[in-house]
């Protein structure tokens, strides 16, 4: 049985100031202390520099929110995987569930965003989730296979080895209503089935977190489920001590 590292990620979405970001990082790395449980925060891109003077030398990753799928070129406004290389970024948030409903990403984009900054040695968050309508109408599993089908078609199941996948019902984000753990492990396993149908060894590596309104005191029976490797936190990842809880409990 592979022994799967928790990692727990900050996505601080659209927030902060440079001198916020700076103490809220700060208080993150020195609280940090479990060499067992992985610590990324992801901050805006304007605000990656700042973050990673604080970060730096400290047990916390960084990553970004997003990224071009254009290696270099006229896009204007866009970041490419390089560029966040270059900022200290291990890991990059893709195909959130906000970007795909309020900048319509599709799957397809999002799968293609996935290569690209795996080339660059980055390692997508490929986010993955259902809607209230969609869980209403039993159409779970097909919405979740479909988003990692097209990341399938795009680069085989190869490209779920530097890859973790973040199931976020969307109907739990930002809503306060978490999904049950039974109702989150539930997904977690279908996700990890899915890819170990095609490659045991893949799917059994792969680390499958879970978001959608994880707060100090649900984190724990979250993570306690087998397939739940750890967790992608938004609002509560804004408050030290709250995200400290929450590593803590994975
Ligand atoms: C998110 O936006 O990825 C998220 C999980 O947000 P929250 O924890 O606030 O629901």
């Amino acid at each position: 049985m592979v022994n799967r590292q928790p990692l727990i990620a900050g996505n601080w979405k659209l927030n902060g100031s440079r001198s916020s970001v700076v103490a809220l990082a700060k208080a993150v790395a020195a609280g940090v202390t479990s060499p067992v449980v992985e610590v990324l925060i992801c901050p805006t891109s304007v605000h990656l520099a700042d973050v990673l003077g604080v970060v730096g030398n400290s047990p916390v990753h960084l990553g970004a929110q997003n990224c071009s799928d254009a290696i270099s070129g006229a896009f204007t406004g866009e970041v490419s995987a390089e560029m966040l290389v270059e900022f200290g970024c291990e890991y990059v948030i893709l195909g959130h569930s906000e970007r795909r409903a309020m900048f319509h990403e599709d799957s397809a984009l999002v799968a293609a965003k996935c290569l690209t900054v795996q080339k660059a040695g980055l390692t997508p968050i490929l986010c993955v989730g259902e809607t209230l309508e969609q869980r209403e109408a039993g159409q779970v599993e097909e919405v979740i296979a479909g988003q990692l089908d097209a990341l399938l078609d795009a680069g085989g199941v190869d490209s779920f080895r530097q890859l973790v996948v973040a199931y976020e019902p969307v109907w739990a984000i930002g809503t306060g209503k978490t999904a049950s753990p039974e109702e989150a492990q539930a997904v977690h396993a279908l996700i990890r089935e899915r890819i170990s149908s095609h490659d045991a060894a893949i799917g059994e590596a792969l680390r499958v977190l879970y978001g959608g309104s994880v707060k100090a005191d649900n984190a724990a029976s979250l993570f306690s489920q087998a397939d739940i490797d750890g967790g992608l936190i938004g609002g509560a990842a804004l408050d030290a001590a709250s995200f400290l809880a929450i590593c803590e409990a994975a």
